[in-house]
This record gives structure tokens, sequence and C-alpha cells, in this order.
């Protein structure tokens, strides 16, 4: 049914992406977000890559060692600083049930489906907006430093289901160079890489802010900053609006876009969906000497760092910490990681000076794919939460499909949400 008066808790990227795609389905939008604008917590200085080639579930048979090696400190790019966490146990008991090698497929399964349908939806909906120049689609590398680590990837990509892998090519260190020539400085630290043509890349930031810009312009969305969601307004079975720090917004619909804060918004409801805050680190730098930056963006495999491009910025981001809830803190330690790599990397091409640093919380499930559905105790609050490592990524995939659930019931994608007894999931 069309021209319903919906709800979108969250103006992240995820609950734009979902503005977008209700208001072109002929909906009245209002979104609501208790932050001063859009993409203000975890959308906001992620590392911008489309890495539909990267789509993978991080619960799987290697991911039992890489914790055991974060605990002892000698996983590269992986931290548990707080151990005394209830929400970390219960969430990783549930991680570790996903951990045998056919739940890993079944959700990596997921992750690249939805990732595959989101970049066709974001490269249309670009245009249909007109931000078509604020996201490159040049594809994407994932490099490796260690020769055995090249190898076994290769062998992977050389032998998988060439649908799978989307087309990836394998390229040793000078076919690497040849098609990214801003790395030949680094050419003597690199194994080989392989290159992903169905990655993108685009500073999530500003397609989120100027999305909403748009929207609110061209569409009659209805953007309600500085709003602190506390609750719903019932009627049975059914939501009748969202209470709010500044009074109550009526709703024909509600969909919760809110990240890592989800659950604190549902538990009056009687559900709790685990989404885990998992810390990440970003630097950015302006670019002095463009000709020794990439222009594709890479993810380093070994050291477990992305690196992206955009305009005159160089932007690095690394690290999976479980550090807990409320730690947004800088420390020295994972900035000075940062600017090392930089250093050692792009050298005088950046100015050391301009580095801006920022951290923020991936929204991550224990499988791995997104809550994406119609609870089941109301027929009309839907969720669009826990994108973890690919929200940027799958945001306007998730958003097309949740409006059109909303809309008609039937869905272009089924069977990519992650399950949980309160959800029917998409
Ligand atoms: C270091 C790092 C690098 C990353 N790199 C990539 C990448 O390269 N590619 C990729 O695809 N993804 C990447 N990600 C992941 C991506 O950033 C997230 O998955 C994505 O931003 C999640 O978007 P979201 O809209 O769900 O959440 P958010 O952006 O956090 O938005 C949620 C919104 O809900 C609002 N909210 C919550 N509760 C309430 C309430 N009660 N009332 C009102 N408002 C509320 C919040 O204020 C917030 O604005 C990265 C993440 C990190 C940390």
């Amino acid at each position: 049914m069309k021209g319903r008066n919906v709800v979108i808790v969250g103006a992240g990227v995820v609950g734009v992406a979902s503005a977008a795609a209700l208001a072109l389905q002929g909906h009245r939008v209002t979104v609501v977000d208790a932050s001063t604008g859009p993409a203000e917590v975890c959308s906001r200085a992620n590392a911008g890559i489309l890495a539909v080639g990267h789509a993978s579930a991080w619960a799987g048979p290697s991911a039992i060692g890489s914790m055991l090696r974060a605990i002892a400190h000698r996983e590269p790019g992986v931290r548990v600083t707080k151990y005394a966490d209830p929400a970390l146990w219960s969430w990783g008991a549930r991680f570790l049930c996903h951990c045998t090698a056919s739940a890993h497929a079944r959700n990596t399964y997921k992750l690249q489906r939805l990732s595959r349908m989101s970049r066709e939806v974001t490269r249309d909906l670009a245009i249909r907006l007109g931000l078509d120049d604020l996201v490159r689609h040049e594809g994407g590398l994932y490099l490796f430093q260690n020769e055995d680590q090249f190898r076994e990837h290769a062998a992977s990509v050389r032998g998988g289901n060439a649908d799978l892998h989307g087309g990836m090519v394998v390229l040793d260190r000078a076919s690497l160079i040849e098609r990214e020539p801003a790395l030949a400085l680094a050419a003597d630290k690199l194994a080989g890489g392989i290159y992903s043509p169905i990655d993108s890349v685009g500073d999530c930031h500003q397609f989120t802010c100027q999305a909403a810009e748009v929207l609110a312009r061209d569409h009659a969305v209805t953007f309600r900053f500085d709003t602190r969601v506390t609750g719903f307004t019932r009627h049975g079975g059914t939501i009748t609006g969202v209470e709010t720090d500044q009074g109550e917004v009526k709703a024909d619909a509600v969909v919760l876009a809110t990240g890592v804060e989800t659950s604190n918004l549902t538990r009056a409801l009687g559900f709790a969906p685990h989404i885990y805050p998992v810390k990440g680190y970003s630097g950015t730098w302006t670019i002095l000497d463009p000709s020794r930056i990439p222009r594709l963006p890479f993810v380093d495999e070994t050291e477990l760092l992305a690196v992206a491009r955009y305009d005159g910025r160089l932007r690095v981001t690394a690290f999976a910490e479980f550090a807990g809830s409320h730690d947004l803190s800088l420390p020295e330690a994972r900035l000075d990681a940062l600017r090392d790599y930089v250093a050692r990397l792009f050298g005088k091409a950046v100015d050391p000076d301009s580095a801006q640093f920022w951290t923020g919380q991936r929204p991550s499930t224990p499988a791995g794919p997104p809550y994406l559905g119609r609870v089941r105790k109301c027929d009309n609050l839907w969720i669009n939460a826990g994108h973890g490592q690919l929200g940027w990524t799958m945001a306007a995939g998730c958003g097309a499909l949740i409006a059109q659930a909303l809309t008609n019931g039937a869905t272009e994608l089924q069977e990519v949400s992650s399950t949980a007894s309160w959800l029917d999931p998409i």
C-alpha cells in the first residue's frame, strides 16, 4: 500500500537510504534522529568502500583462532579490551554458533547477494538524486604483503565459483603496479593482490548528507534532528507513533535504522536484537602529491587496514575492537598505528599535520547479515539494523528491500536477513 505515513528512526546511511526508497515508492516519510545532522554516528568517517568483493561473514572456522590470537594480542587489527561485559559474552556465544563452515557459507552467501543487489541500487539511487559524481565504480584491490597468504587467496579465487567471485582477477606484483601505478613505491612490500571489478568508493558521510538534502528538497521527506525517540505509542499490536523528547510523532509504520542503539529502544517491546558495537578507527589526511596515492580503494589483507582516496583526502581505517558500548576514546597507540602505516606507504605524499582521527562502532550481528524485516508482534514495526562492517555497501539495497516489503509484501531478494524468534525476516 502506498501513501503511508512512515517514520524512520535513525539518519545514518541506512536510515537515509531507507527514506529514499520509501519516498520514491510514494510514502510520506519523516526521519527522526538524536544527532544534529545525518550520518553523525557510525556513518561519519568509515572507509567508504562499497566492498562487494569483501562481503563475507566474520563468524567462520578461522574466526575462533583469530579471537584466541586477539586475546593473546597476536592478531593484527583485532583487540578485546573489555572482558567484563555481559553483552559481549552473550553476543560471543551466539557468534561461536555461527563459526561452522556451513553457517559461514550460508551467512556469506546472504551478504554477497545483499551487497551485489545494493551495488546496483546505489548506482541507480545516486543517478536519481543527482549524486552520481560522489561514488566511483572503478573496482577495488585486496593486497597481500605475505607470500603464503597471497597464494592461498589467489588459489581460492582461481578455483572458486566465478560468478560468486564477481570476475575477480589475481595480480602478481608487476600486474598490480601496472593496474595501480601509485603502489610502485610500496612494491617491495607487496606479494601480490586481487582486483575486484565490482567494488566502488565514495565518502559515505558526504553522500548521506547530500542525499538527505535532496530528499528534503525534492521528495518532501521531513528530517527532525536533535530529537531522541524514547518509546512507542501502541494500540494493541499496531504502533501508532513514536514518543520523543520533543513530543509524539504519529506514524502508520515505523522503521528502526538505529544501528548499535537498536536494543535500547526495543527492550520495552519485549525483544532485544543482538547487535554488538565493534569499535574501529579512521584517520583522514590532506593529499599533497596525488600521483603517489592510489586511485583505487584497497584493503591490506595482511595488516587489516582499508584505504580510500576522495578528492584531495586520503582515509585509512583499521581495528575491530571489542571495547563495550560506551568507549569512544581515541588511544594514542591506535592513532600511532594509523600514522605509522601512512608514513610507511605514502611518506611525504600526505600532510602529516592534517590528520583528523575518528572512532565509530560497527553495528554487528553474531551471524553477519543485518536484521531486516517486520517485527512479529507488531504489524507495522520494521527493522533495518546490524550492518556491521558493510553498512555503506548494503544500505541502498536493504532500504529498497524494506520499502518493497512495506509497500507490496513482495521483495526481490528473500532469505537474506539474520534470523531471530521475534522477526519475520526478509
Ligand atoms: C572504522 C570503520 C570503517 C568502516 N568501513 C566501511 C566500509 O568501507 N564500507 C562499508 O560498507 N561499511 C563500513 N563500515 C561500517 C559502516 O560504517 C556501518 O555499517 C554503517 O555506518 C551503519 O549505518 P547505520 O545507519 O546502521 O548506523 P549509524 O550511522 O550509527 O546511524 C544510526 C542513527 O540512529 C540514531 N539513533 C539511534 N537511536 C536513536 C534514538 N533512540 N532516537 C533517535 N535517533 C537514534 C543515531 O543518532 C544514528 O544517527 C565501517 C565502520 C567503521 C567503524
